[in-house]
């Protein structure tokens, strides 16, 4: 496969060419340098790559180059039919691509619009009866569109099924196979997973022609450039632990994880009552709420964003300083996926996981994923200030009963020197935006935020149920907890 590297050698149009430019992209990714030659030449992609590796780009640049030939400044609705389709599990993945393609095509006379469930469809409707070129959207939304008979789409020729295996996990596939009933066979379809499982397979057999392969990272690899810790600490422990490597690494701001919604929930409270500006990003949260939270905390207003896997899952957030695995994940692929947000694009990063005695097997399932042994650190609590046998502790807020606590595996507390950064990242304080104050909140009595700045798709006002209400577990149970 020819390999280009610089933007400039592709035969894209100046129009393209220009957004890309002002986009500041020095050369293509890996993604892009395989999978844009590829789409270029119309051939059917899988693609296996993670949200931050610039798919986005690697697809819909050749979509829109490909689609030039149908551009007009017609006012005709009928001038203007859906072209390429683009389809993603979360809202929120639906409008970062989405902002993305609009910039892409800002140059051209190419229409894009995207739909996405838990918003009024008035406003989708009147944008696509106007018509459009480029459809982002959600599956469960756009069936309503398709039953609606807002949107026609007999002249779709591209299509992407983007985080795939997401797509499958959240229970999408006969969206899936009925929105793909409505397309005409002929056309090209893209494929992007972060893994390449056999349902995937499966969909990709059904639905994609003759596919070029392209693996951008082996799917199960950890970044190298992430600093990765496994420190055994129980429960009770995990909020200091949390604080004290905060503070010791000076970092500014983190990703929380946690395996279950009410466990986000309230561990994000807990922290926010000692004084750590927290948001917290789960499934039940609205759309409103969880785009505040993201903003808040790419603007630097918040410190700790509290999440849980599938709120969190491909949310273009780049260069978090740090990911804590305040739970060990029950999905060893998750793991993958949470310390994909530190790392990236080449920036060092760090990973910290609390395993506590309950995790041997999770441990044992990330052991094989990564094939490579864990060696799980003691950690030593700088401050006595533990919380004492007896107190809500913050992901059960159960009360432990001393004569039963004993039978838990005690903390083991190795006195232990203190570590030289392995990176000299960390050795110089973190520099989130600019408009971050230069004190981190744990340092400070924080006042808290109502900071917002929300995509021109979304309407603040419009309070919206959770994205796929899926009931939840009051414990957490042996599989994935949440459905967002
Ligand atoms: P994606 O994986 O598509 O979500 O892209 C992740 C981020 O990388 C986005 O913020 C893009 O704007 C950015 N990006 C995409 N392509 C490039 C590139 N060639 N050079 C630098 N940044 C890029």
């Amino acid at each position: 496969m020819p390999m280009t590297q610089s933007f400039s050698e592709l035969s894209l149009s100046p129009k393209i060419a220009r957004a890309v430019a002002e986009m500041g992209y020095e050369s293509m990714t890996p993604i892009q340098a395989q999978a844009i030659p590829v789409v270029l030449e119309g051939k059917d992609v899988m693609g296996a790559a993670q949200t931050g590796t610039g798919k986005t780009a690697a697809f819909s640049l050749p979509l829109l180059q490909r689609l030039l030939k149908h551009e007009n400044a017609s006012t005709s609705p009928a001038r203007h039919p859906v072209r390429a389709l683009v389809l993603l599990p979360t809202r929120e993945l639906a409008d970062q691509v989405a902002q993305q393609v609009k910039l892409y095509a800002k140059y051209t006379d190419l229409r894009s619009a995207v739909v996405f469930g838990g918003m009024d469809m008035k406003p989708q409707t009147l944008e696509l009866k106007k018509g459009v070129e480029v459809l982002v959207a959600t599956p469960g939304r756009l069936l309503d569109h398709i039953e609606a008979k807002n949107c026609v789409l007999n002249q779709v020729e591209y299509v992407v099924l983007d985080e795939a295996d997401r797509m499958l996990d959240i229970g999408f596939l006969p969206d899936l196979q009925r929105i793909l009933s409505h397309l005409p066979k002929t056309r090209t379809t893209l494929l992007f997973s972060a893994t390449f499982s056999p349902e995937i397979k499966r969909l990709a057999g059904s639905y994609l022609q003759n596919p070029v392969t392209i693996e951008v990272a082996r799917s199960n690899a950890t970044a190298s450039t992430v600093e990765q810790h496994f420190y055994r600490v129980e429960d009770d422990d995990k909020r200091l632990a949390l604080k004290q490597i905060l503070n010791e690494r000076g970092l500014k701001q983190a990703f929380v994880f946690v395996n279950s919604k009410l466990g986000c929930a309230r561990l994000a409270r807990s922290l926010e009552r000692e004084g750590l500006v927290t948001a917290a990003l789960h499934g039940d949260k609205s759309q409103d709420e969880r785009l505040k939270a993201l903003e808040a905390f790419k603007s630097g207003a918040v410190d700790l964003l509290v999440c849980t896997d599938v709120a969190a899952r491909g949310l273009d957030i780049k260069d978090v300083p740090a990911v804590f695995n305040f739970d060990i994940p029950f999905n060893a692929e998750d793991y993958v996926h949470r310390i994909g947000r530190t790392g990236r694009a080449g920036a060092s990063g760090l990973a910290v996981s609390f395993v506590g005695g309950r995790d041997a097997k999770m441990i044992g399932d990330l052991e094989k994923l990564i094939a490579k042994k864990i060696d799980i650190e003691p950690f030593e609590l700088a401050s006595e200030r533990r919380a004492p046998t007896g107190r809500f502790n913050d992901g059960q807020r159960a009360w432990r009963d001393p004569s039963t606590a004993s039978a838990a595996p005690a903390p083991v507390r190795a006195p232990r020197p203190a570590r030289p950064s392995a990176d000299p990242l960390f050795d110089k304080p973190y520099e989130p935006s600019a408009s971050s104050s230069a004190v981190p909140a744990w340092e400070t009595t924080p006042a808290p935020s109502s900071r917002s700045a929300l995509s021109p798709n979304i309407k603040p006002r419009k309070k919206v149920a959770a994205l796929f209400k899926v009931a939840e577990p009051a414990q957490v149970p042996s599989g994935e907890t949440e459905g967002a």
